[in-house]
């Protein structure tokens, strides 16, 4: 009996990578169709897996058995849950980046959590003159999942390095109600994805590390930490009383 899984997880086999390809190929229309209602954070497995076909599935099946011990995950699991009923859309988000407009697609957030970003980001517009956006709110476990797989051809199809960069089904905050994660983008588009210091020295950021707290808010992966530093993803914690 073999208990490792069939997948090599420090890097696909050519087999693999091709079945990744096809999978994203196949999806391709169905997630068009989803970004273009934006509504691709809610979307379920069901949906996911009605579009493949049996061996595409087989191959999904294979990669849900993944041992996990073996990927090494350093972040906590935060659970699989279907998407909450009360989720909030933010349309119409408008910055301007160099001189450009650019609207944000529709994000989502569970009503809660929702009032709390919109009381943090008014006090912050009346201490700073600006607040911040919401460039990533409530994803589905499934839509985390057709992530990682899209994402892992910028990590040489190791899923030990994507995993870094792309949470693992179920460990993603951006899909747990309970721990709901915003990853924030100022209003000139600076968001730190291609560098962190970037964000880290916005005034905005700064301001989140003196009072997020106060509305529930903390930084899920801090500098200096086993996990991969994120100074733009913090999570509703919810807040405290006693003091
Ligand atoms: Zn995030």
């Amino acid at each position: 009996m073999v208990l490792a899984s069939e997948i090599n997880t420090s890097k696909l086999s050519d087999p693999d990578i091709l079945m990744v390809e096809r999978i994203l190929v196949t999806l391709d229309p169905f997630i068009k169709a989803r970004t273009d209602a934006e509504t691709t954070p809610s979307i379920t497995f069901a949906e996911l897996y009605a579009h493949l076909d049996n061996e595409e599935n087989a191959f999904l099946k294979k990669f849900e058995a993944i041992d996990l011990a073996e990927l090494n995950i350093k972040i906590p699991y935060r659970g699989m849950v279907d998407p909450p009923k009360d989720l909030v859309a933010i349309k119409d988000q408008r910055m301007v980046v160099k001189g450009e407009n650019k609207k944000l697609p529709t994000q989502f957030l569970p009503k809660k959590v929702y009032d709390k970003y919109l009381e943090l980001n008014a006090t912050m517009k009346k201490d700073l003159g600006k607040g911040l956006y919401v460039e990533s709110g409530y994803r589905s476990a499934a839509y985390q999942l057709y992530l990682l797989l899209f994402y892992m051809k910028n990590h040489d199809y190791s899923l030990k390095e994507t995993v870094k960069y792309v949470a693992w089904p179920g460990y993603s905050e951006h899909g747990s109600p309970e721990h709901q994660a915003i990853d924030f983008i100022n209003g000139e588009g600076i968001n730190g994805e291609y560098n962190t210091k970037e964000f880290e020295d916005l005034p905005e950021y700064a301001w989140l590390t003196l009072n997020a707290s106060k509305f529930g808010f903390v930084l899920s992966y801090p500098k200096n930490t086993d996990m991969t530093y994120e100074p733009w993803h913090w999570r509703y914690e919810g807040v405290t009383n006693s003091r």
